[in-house]
């Protein structure tokens, strides 16, 4: 078939034509496809380097040089893959860009927490990326958070808002997060939840958690993922990250607007059956001080917490031994308490053995370090045929045995409870810095044979001086991690 060039070349131009095969026996067109190829690559090139570069611009602080490189981006490569990143972060109320405040290891294995400012002109930029440096302190200094500090990373975005104002009394305002009064008696703040997933999906990874500042709107409200704080509140910051990391209720019981029944959290409940209630474990231990009373979810009556000595999730500045065993169990439905092994953790499945050919062999791992206490690591050594299997999923009926207490609180929970080791430990080693620790194999200490070398590390979150550990209750064994390898001893 025979085409004439000019045709070729509008044809060319529309993705239908390409796809239709009709220039399969078009032989003298081969050339001329190359070459388009070749163009569109080279602008897809041309249009990548000009996206790093105003990406460049914006982490050094040039965030209006960086809007103005998005808008000419977008408009000179618009058919690019960088052209269509550029076009949504040209929009007068856009992503810029996201740069880390702390960071504290590899976002597979932490907690990414990104600050949102809502509300913050251009101009504002500077102001937001000092008030953003200050924030983590306020993590580090909180009690439990502090405690577990380093599974966290703290990330800012730097989101640009055409104008500065709070959606409400009939006025809407252009801004990053649609930032608007909610229908409370004091006007608490809230922002558009798809639109903060959408700045989130801008980053390489996230872990679906944002702290979004409003910076005309006051008080705050959390949930799902999403903490909104009034202007620049960090008190409230923390109790809303309760809300919208921890998954927890309020504990207060001023009504602050109506609300549809109790919610059920797992420091509020709508019941209190000392047998129902979900922190039911906690109660009759003497000196825990942890009961069932009235007055919690915004609401006088019907509604329950398990503290009356105050909680973050009141006004206090502690989280009660409720709110603090979930944040911790939530931490680790994040968080492996492994962060890496050497060598390489070697599956259930995968029969192929390290051969020890010296006479020893070392073995890594490397744990998370709290800041006041230390994961505990053990190792064991199992002869092939002894070897435990792995861990497994809960099923729905094993899960259902467990009550109310059955967790399920976050991704790690997939995994399953570890399986019982029928042997005992061959040793228990203590942590060198970084958390590192190490096996050291001995061919002396092994008949020739084939092993299964196992190390588990656990966080009993027990704390010196404190009669209670901070988990009571730990149905999914998030606080345990295993590593295993295979072993043959010639
Ligand atoms: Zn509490």
């Amino acid at each position: 078939m025979w085409i004439p060039r000019m045709l070729l070349v509008s044809l060319l131009a529309t993705p239908i034509a390409r796809a239709s095969g009709l220039f399969a026996e078009a032989t003298a067109s081969r050339d001329f496809l190359g070459v388009l190829d070749e163009d569109a690559d080279q602008k897809a090139e041309k249009a990548q380097k000009a996206l790093e570069k105003a990406m460049r611009d914006a982490e050094q602080g040039r965030y209006q040089d960086a809007h103005r490189r998005y808008q000419r981006l977008a408009r000179d490569f618009a058919e690019t893959e960088a052209g269509q990143i550029a076009a949504r972060r040209a929009q007068p109320s856009a992503f810029i860009c996201a740069t880390d405040v702390v960071r504290n290891g590899p976002s597979e294995n932490r907690v990414d927490v990104v600050f949102m400012g809502e509300g913050y002109t251009v101009k504002h930029q500077k102001a937001w990326d000092k008030f953003a440096q200050d924030i983590p302190p306020y993590f580090e200094r909180q009690k439990t958070l502090g405690e577990y500090y380093r599974y966290f990373n703290f990330i800012r975005a730097n989101l640009i808002s055409a104008e500065e104002g709070v959606d409400g009394y009939g006025r809407t305002y252009d801004t990053a997060l649609n930032g608007a009064m909610r229908d409370t008696y004091a006007g608490h703040v809230g922002v558009d939840r798809k639109r903060v997933f959408e700045m989130l999906d801008e980053l390489p990874s996230h872990d679906g958690q944002a702290i979004v500042f409003v910076k005309r709107g006051k008080l705050g409200t959390g949930g799902g993922g999403v903490a909104t704080i009034g202007g620049q509140n960090t008190k409230i910051a923390i109790h809303e990250f309760g809300h919208s990391f921890g998954r927890l209720g309020d504990e207060y019981a001023q009504e602050t607007h109506k609300r549809d029944g109790v919610g059920t959290a797992p420091n509020v409940s709508a019941t209190e059956d000392p047998e129902e209630v979900p922190w039911k474990h906690w109660l009759n231990l003497r000196g825990a001080n942890v009961d069932i009373y009235e007055g919690a979810g915004g609401q006088e009556r019907g509604a329950f917490k398990p503290t009356a000595t105050g909680c973050v999730m009141s006004s206090s500045e502690f989280f009660c031994r409720v709110c603090r065993e979930h944040l911790v169990l939530r931490i680790y439905s994040h968080v492996d308490p492994i962060d890496s092994c050497s060598p390489a953790d070697m599956p259930y499945e995968m029969r192929e053995f390290l051969v020890m050919r010296e006479s020893s062999m070392k073995i890594e791992l490397t744990v998370l370090e709290p800041m006041d206490h230390k994961l505990e690591v053990q190792w064991w050594i199992v002869p092939e045929d002894k070897a435990p299997q792995p861990a497994r999923p809960m099923s729905a009926a094993e899960r259902a045995r467990y009550g109310n207490r059955g967790s399920n609180i976050g991704p790690r929970s997939a995994r399953g409870r570890l399986n019982n080791i029928p042997a005992e430990p061959h040793a228990k080693t203590f942590p060198g810095r970084g958390g590192l620790h190490v096996l050291n194999l001995r061919k002396s200490q092994l008949e020739p044979g084939r092993y299964r070398v196992i190390a588990r590390a656990h966080d009993t979150t027990q704390m010196r001086g404190e009669r209670f550990p901070w988990v009571l209750q730990d149905v999914d064994e998030l606080l345990w991690s295993e590593r295993a390898w295979w072993v043959e001893v010639p």
